[in-house]
């Protein structure tokens, strides 16, 4: 068994046949690590775009990929098969946090025309084991901790090392993994991708609900309790939906505390989240969360 760690450069343009703004796949770096950690192999790929003869300043400055290196690029199609072969079959892939993986099916779609990505089929996010280990070991962290902060705070030397290069990035992800490596809880977090949701869940996009008639709103959660006597409030104006809330005034019977209740409802891929938040009657700005 191998490990892959993959990391992927994209540049934003506007893909006219699609008519909408496209993550497309400049680069393709990755390493392979046998069972005990070690660097076995690597893969390097710059691949011409074909969108756009001229890279956003953006992306040039953050990768320092010319336009002319990525002329000079391969069709991303030949990329991903030269990449399917490095690969193998018996490897699992890591890459940092799963937005390659989102960009990546993205791209195939658009410019491989395949449904899924070939050659990954067992697959770890490893921001987020990495982001697991940090705080079981005491760390403090934020959520979506970048390359770079990880590895700072393992104190992993980031000289000598081009961040924001597929390659490099790759390289420093390999030595991260290396230093929090608990195969347990690692391997606890493989995820199957030739599972039939997995691209659906990927690829789903959470809305915010507006429309109080949607089948998707439970309207049972639709109350508020008076935060002095805990007894439902009473709802005393018809519900607004405003800056992504739906809102109404409420007023206790008992004690006469009037305050703004405000419920948020997003569809998410397989539950809808609900919040709650109140605030001031009279000072909109306060608010606080309920639940
Ligand atoms: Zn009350």
């Amino acid at each position: 068994m191998e490990y892959i760690i993959l990391d992927t450069e994209w540049n934003n343009s506007f893909f006219k046949l699609h008519g909408k703004n496209v993550n497309e796949i400049i680069e393709i770096g990755a390493v392979k690590l046998d069972g005990n950690l070690n660097l076995i192999s690597q893969f390097k790929s710059v691949i011409c775009s074909q969108l756009t003869d001229k890279l956003s300043k953006r992306f040039s400055d953050l990768t320092n990929i010319t336009n002319e290196e990525m002329s000079e690029g391969i069709p991303f199609e030949i990329a991903l098969q030269q990449y399917s072969d490095w690969v193998g079959d018996d490897a699992i892939t890591l890459t940092w946090s799963d937005s390659d993986l989102y960009v990546l099916i993205e791209n195939c779609r658009l410019f491989a025309d395949c449904e899924t990505i070939p050659c990954i089929s067992n697959y770890i996010d490893l921001q987020k084991f990495v982001q697991n280990e940090l705080t079981l070991h005491g760390h403090k962290i934020k959520l979506q901790i970048s390359l770079s902060n990880a590895a700072a705070m393992l104190e992993l030397s980031t000289e000598g090392i081009e961040l924001h290069r597929a390659i490099d990035d790759s390289r420093l992800s390999a030595e991260i993994l290396q230093k929090t490596f608990n195969k347990e809880r690692l391997h606890s977090l493989i995820v199957d991708t030739l599972k039939p949701d997995f691209y659906e869940r990927l690829t789903y996009k959470p809305y915010i609900i507006s429309d109080i008639e949607s089948p998707l709103i439970d309207k049972s959660k639709m109350h508020f309790l008076c935060e002095n006597c805990n007894r439902i409030a009473e709802r005393t104006t018809p519900w607004d939906f405003k800056y992504n809330n739906f809102r109404a005034e409420f007023r206790c019977k008992k004690c006469g505390l009037s305050f703004i209740g405000k419920i948020f409802y997003k569809k998410m891929y397989d539950y809808v989240s609900v919040k709650h938040y109140k605030s001031p009657k009279i000072n909109h700005e306060r608010s606080s969360i309920q639940s």
